[in-house]
This record gives structure tokens, sequence and C-alpha cells, in this order.
């Protein structure tokens, strides 16, 4: 038997158990309760420490891991959102201040921001100057007064036959004779001046340079602001055509002429809704010759498309601009902008001095590029995205930030929220159910540990119980030889037995008592020996039949034998078995002591011996009380002896069996039971016809 497996208190924790325990029970009992709940508490701190402790930890940390996850994730998104809408801020922020300041520095050095404003704003579609009254100034101005050319003047007889003339190709003489009468007969400056720029036409074909000269300055000289039906200046028309003139006779002097009809058309206000203007100065620049004027024909002919497209734009937005005006309270101190936002333009208007500008830019552009700043502000591949909202749209409930575009852009807001929302989500569920997967996983660890902990605790409890019986067993079978032999000795020793008969039946159960303590002892010291990995067996071959036989002979007289009925059937040709003699005695000496034991007085107990397959086998039978079906599986463990009360009622130690099988292994044998309660049991021996090497030691 194992040290520590003593039945007394040596741990600290058995002591104090003990002496809880003592009271109401007896030092015996508290001694054998105090073990017992000793290993108890042992394993359930065993359980406690390396499997609920883990398994509790492991979930805690498992949820608060993600816990915190899901908050950093959460917080990452948001400062992610925070950023681009301060980036985005930041951008919009400098656009359109450095824009204000532009044009305030602009007007405190006294250049005109009307003048390339395109270098103001990208987007910047038109400038433009009023006065207190509200009235365009600059670079435009509405006529208001302005006349169509009346029908009749286009269809005067006078007029007509010279048109027809020129069609018709007559000849010069003819053309110019109708042209001059235009001139005389008519009163509508426009008429006079046409006919006149056309007769100058015709004169300079035919090289009268002179005469169309003179022509020419006559319209000019008149100034009058008249157009034609296409909307140009007839003063305009002549100052090209004179110009286009002379450069056919002095390029220099003819390329300065354009400069100054482009420079003065440039300079000059324009009427909303009249292309005229532009459409000389194009013309102009289209005669200056290539390389003539240096870098000026493209600077010009820049200045004249921005111009173009300010006019063009300018007629578009003036009456958008009218009730955004209305709307504006009261006169701001000067050079503070004021943003105004219309159907198609973003304005900016300042007052300086007693002028009053607004500033058009396209909103549509304006919009878009800011939209684009916007996607360009989050990082690419983020689960964020921003965007701008118009007034009427409103934010989404699950936005990060939003943030308004005013004083610029007001009511638009810029908002940032999560862009893929149904994805987190999945990606956040997903997370929540691998959490919950590693809990129940470690909860299901807890249980699985808690069942397995329950079987290991029945099953010491049950070691434990059987060792505290073991012990008292055998001290049990042994203080009866003891006993009996020492009171047979007595009564010999004081003449207490007279007969011889009496002496001779006293030494014989000397000699009976005697040998069955010594096959007690010889089990219990081999069985130590067993458990202690001591025990050697000499395997000779032999005659196992003489072994079986000289074993029922050292048996029979035994107490419990000598009742029994022995039924012995050993054939005289068994072959020989290599098998340690004392050791395979010993077994069968077990098996039939069992037999005894465990069957009434008077019954039978039958052995045998067979030649079987591969080897010899020996059988011990008998007719008693058999083994319960849930007994069969343990019979074989160390001290392990049977609850029913039948085999309770015999003496026993639980280890017989346990050495019998120990010997049959060590033979390369084996040991097997057949049995059925009341009826019997059988054991059988079984050993091979040639023990293996390994094994004969
Ligand atoms: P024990 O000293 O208790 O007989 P064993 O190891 O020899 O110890 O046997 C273990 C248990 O097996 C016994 O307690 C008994 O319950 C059962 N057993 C063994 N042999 C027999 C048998 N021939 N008939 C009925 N029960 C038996």
């Amino acid at each position: 038997m194992p040290e520590g497996r003593r039945s007394r208190p040596s741990t600290l924790l058995q002591r104090l158990l003990r002496a809880l325990l003592v009271q109401g029970r007896g030092e015996a009992r508290a001694m054998e309760e105090a073990i017992h709940l000793a290993s108890v508490l042992r394993l359930i701190g065993l359980f406690v420490v390396s499997i609920a402790l883990p398994a509790t930890l492991l979930s805690y940390f498992a949820v608060r891991a993600a816990r915190v996850e899901e908050a950093l994730v959460v917080n990452d998104l948001r400062r992610e959102g925070a950023v681009a809408a301060d980036t985005f801020w930041a951008g919009l922020d400098r656009d359109f201040t450095s824009f204000e300041q532009r044009v305030v520095e602009r007007l405190r050095s006294g250049r005109s921001p009307l003048d390339t404003a395109g270098e103001l704003h990208p987007q910047l579609r038109v400038a433009l100057r009023f006065d207190q009254e509200g009235n365009l100034r600059a670079p435009f101005v509405v006529d208001a007064a302005e006349q169509p050319l009346p029908e009749e003047d286009l269809f005067h007889p006078a007029w007509r036959a010279a048109e027809r003339a020129a069609a018709e190709g007559a000849p010069t003489e003819v053309q110019i004779d109708l042209l001059r009468a235009v001139f005389a007969e008519h009163s509508s400056p426009v008429l006079r001046a046409r006919a006149q720029l056309d007769e100058a036409r015709l004169r300079l074909k035919q090289g009268q340079t002179r005469e169309a000269m003179a022509l020419l300055d006559a319209v000019i000289s008149r100034g009058e602001p008249t157009r034609d039906p296409y909307g140009l200046r007839l003063a305009d028309q002549a100052r090209l055509m004179r110009a286009d003139a002379l450069l056919q006779r002095d390029p220099e002097a003819g390329t300065r002429a354009l400069r100054t009809l482009v420079e003065e058309l440039l300079s000059e206000t324009w009427t909303v809704g009249q292309g005229g203007e532009a459409a000389l100065a194009a013309r102009a620049l289209g005669l200056v010759p290539p390389g003539a004027a240096g870098d000026w024909a493209p600077v010009a002919r820049g200045r004249l498309a921005e111009r173009s497209s300010m006019l063009y734009w300018a007629a578009a937005l003036l009456p958008e601009l009218d009730p955004v005006f209305g709307a504006t309270p009261g006169r701001l101190p000067d050079g503070v902008v004021r943003w105004e936002l219309s159907d198609r333009a973003l304005w900016a208007t300042t007052w300086w001095g007693d002028d009053y500008y607004a500033f058009g830019l396209d909103l549509e552009n304006v919009l878009s590029e800011l939209q684009a700043d916007a996607r360009a502000a989050v990082v690419a591949d983020s689960d964020v995205s921003a965007y701008l909202l118009s007034p009427n749209e409103k934010p989404p409930q699950d936005a990060l930030t939003s943030k308004s575009l005013g004083p610029w852009l007001g009511g638009w807001t810029l908002v940032v929220a999560l862009r893929d929302a149904e994805r987190l989500e999945a990606e956040r569920k997903d997370r929540r159910d691998l959490r919950a997967l590693i809990v129940g996983s470690a909860l299901f660890v807890l249980l699985a540990g808690s069942f397995t902990t329950l079987a290991m605790l029945r099953r010491e409890l049950q070691v434990a119980r059987q060792q505290t019986d073991f012990a008292a067993s055998v001290s049990h079978e042994l203080r009866s030889p003891i006993t009996h032999i020492r009171s047979q000795g007595e009564a010999l020793l004081y003449g207490l037995k007279e007969t011889d008969e009496e002496k001779e039946e006293a030494f014989l159960s000397i000699v009976r008592e005697s040998e069955r303590l010594s096959r007690l002892v010889d089990n219990v010291l081999d069985f130590a020996a067993i458990e202690r990995g001591a025990k050697r067996y000499a395997l000779r071959p032999g005659d196992i039949a003489e072994t079986v036989m000289n074993a029922i002979d050292s048996i029979s007289s035994a107490q419990e034998v000598q009742d029994k009925e022995l039924d012995v059937d050993l054939p005289a040709d068994l072959p020989p078995v290599a098998h340690d003699a004392d050791a395979i005695a010993q077994c069968v000496i077990n098996l039939v002591s069992n037999a005894a034991k465990y069957s009434p007085a008077g019954g039978w107990i039958g052995v045998r011996g067979r030649v079987v397959e591969g080897g010899v086998q020996i059988t011990i039978s008998d007719k008693g009380i058999g083994i319960a079906a849930h007994d069969m599986q343990q019979i074989f463990e160390p001290f392990f002896r049977s609850r029913d009360a039948m085999a309770r009622k015999r003496k026993g130690t639980g280890i017989g069996l346990t050495i019998t099988r120990y010997i049959m292994n060590a033979h390369g044998g084996e040991v097997t039971v057949a049995s059925r309660p009341g009826q019997g049991s059988t054991f059988t021996l079984r050993f091979p016809s040639e023990a293996p090497a390994a094994l004969r030691r």
C-alpha cells in the first residue's frame, strides 16, 4: 500500500478537519472522514484552480476585450470623421477667405477687382460694380433705352435698291450712286452710317483710299452709338475698316490702330445683352498679323474671352441677383464680404465707398468641387464617407459629424457618415458571435471539467473507502487465525486437551490457521510488491496439472473448502506450460478459496484442465452466489469487494483477483469470468502454449 494512503491525518488540512469532525463521531470515524474530506477538498481546489477560474477569467476577458474593441472601432470612426470634417473645413475656409482677401486688397490698392477678375477665384463667372442706387455701372450697363432698329428703315426702298444692286453684282459706280442716294434721302442715322460704310468698302476695293478714309472718318466723328441689326456699333465698324486699310499701306501703323481699337473696346462699358463689342474686338484681333504685336495679342485675346464670358453670365445671372439685393439688410462696413446664394450663383458682395460690388461664382461648379473635396477629405478605403447636403436635405440619423458650410454656403452641410453601416453592423455581429462562441466554449469546458472532476471525485472517494475497508479487513483477517492459534496453543500448553484425538485436532487446527495466515500474508506482500512494480516471476515449462493439483491439496484443508464437494478433472496429457509454479498455485488457491467462500455449505467446486486452441486453460467453477452484472467490470480492481449483502457476509480483502490477473498477465495469459447471480461463477485461467520470451522474467 502506498505510504500516503495510511489512515493517519498527516496534513494540516486533515488535522483541521479532524478537529472539526471529532465531536459526536469518535476519534476513529472523525479521522477517516477527515482524510476523505481532505481529498475531496483537494480535488475541488484543483478543479477551481485548473478549470473554473481559468474558464471564468477567459470568458470575462473575452467579453471585455470584445467590448473594448467595439468601443475603439467606434471611437476610431468618430475621430476619422472629425479629422475629415476639419480637413474639409480648413480647405473651404482657406479658399473663400483668400478670395475675400484678394478682393479687399485690390479695392484697397485702387486696382479694380473687375479687371482680370478670373484671378480672384477659379469659379468666378462675373464681377459687377453697382452705384448706390443699385444701377449696374461696370463692366457692363443695362441699357433700358435701347430701341430695336425700326423695320421701315430696313425695308426702305432706297436701301433695298442698293442691296439688290450689290446682290446682282451691279457696276461699282451704280452701287455707289445708290448708296449715296440712301445717305442723302434718309434721316435714320443707322441707314446713313451703313450707306457710308458700304460706300467706303466699295471705294477701298477700287483703290480710292483717300475718299474711303474720308467716309469712315465721317462715321467715326459722328460717334453715334448706333448699331447695325447684328448689334455691332457702326462707328466701331468704321474704325475697324480704317485700321484694316491702314494695315495694307503701313503694317505698323495699322497694327497700332487695331491695338488702340481693341484696348478701347475692352475698357468700354458693354451693354448687357449686346455682344457687338466682343465680336468687333475679336475681328480686330483676327486682323493683327501673327507675331506683329508680341505678347499683347494673346493677352488681349484672353481678356476678351473673359469679358465675353462675363457678359454672357451677367445676362444670365443678373435676374437672380435682384432678389438677393432685396434680401440684403442694410449696408455693411466697407470690405466686409457678405455671401448669398441664388439659383445658379454663389454671390459675394461688398461695399467700397459709393460702390457696391457683386461677384458671382458658378454655384454648380463650386458645389461639385466641394463634393470632390469632401470625398478627398476621407482616407481611401475608409469606412466613413463625407458628402454635402443641400439646405432641404436632412442629415442621416447615424451621421458621425455634420458641419455647416456657412457663412459661405448658408444652409449647406458637410456630413460624415458610415460608408456601409450594414456591413459594419454585420462585422460587429460577427465579432459578437465569436465572443459568444468563446464564452460558450469556456462554459462548455467548465461543465465538462465539472463532470470529469465529479467522476474523479467519486472514484477517489471509492478508492479511499476501499482502502479503509481493506485495512480493516486485513486486521480482522489477521486477528482471527492468530487468536485461534494462540488459544489452541495455550490449551495444549496448559494440558486442557486431554485425549490424543483432542490434541491432534488442536495441532491440526493450529497448522490450518497458520496456513491461512500465511496465505493472507502472501497475498498482502505480493500485492505490495506488485504495486511497487517489484514482483518477478520465474517462468519454466512444467506440468500445469501438477501445479494445480498441489495448490488444491494445500487449500483442501482450509475450513471453507472442507465442507465442499471438490470435483477435479485434470487430464494427465496436458502439454507442458511455461509458468511460475508458486504464482500459479497462488492463483488457483485464491480462486478455489473464493469458490468455496462464495458458495453455501456443501456446495460444489469444479476444477478442469483442458487443451484449447493456442494453449491450455484451467477453469474453477462453483454453484454459489454468483456475481452481479454491475460488479463484473470491477472485481479485478484493487480492493474491490462487492457491496451485495450476500458477498459482504464473507470475509475478504479485495486483492485476490487483482493479484490473479496480474500473475496471468505476467504469463502472457489471462483470467476471465463468467457468472450468473444465484447460479454460480466460472473463472478461467488461460495459458498460451508458448509464453512470450519477454515475459519470462
Ligand atoms: P475477496 O478477498 O473479497 O474475495 P477477491 O479479489 O478475491 O477479494 O474478489 C473480489 C470480489 O469478487 C469479492 O469480494 C466477491 O464479491 C467477488 N467474487 C470473487 N470470486 C467470486 C465467486 N467465486 N463467486 C462470487 N463472487 C466472487
